[in-house]
């Protein structure tokens, strides 16, 4: 895994990954999200949502 430094803009402070819930089509998971430990922000790329929602669905269509 590549790291990336993301950086809040209100805090300048670097984004630390945390465990967040999700809940999508009736199907939930926990993954790691970036977020500022100051003021909460989170940082959520398309790219890592798209990755976890096609292996929901993935594992979907398996059945
Ligand atoms: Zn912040």
């Amino acid at each position: 895994m590549t790291e990336k430094k993301i950086i809040c803009f209100k805090c300048n402070k670097e984004l630390v990954p945390k465990k967040t819930y999700f809940n999508y089509l009736e199907h939930s998971f926990f993954t790691d999200i970036l977020s500022c430990p100051d003021c909460g922000e989170v940082f959520i790329s398309e790219e890592l949502v798209k990755g976890r929602i096609s292996e929901v669905e993935m594992q979907l269509e398996d059945k």
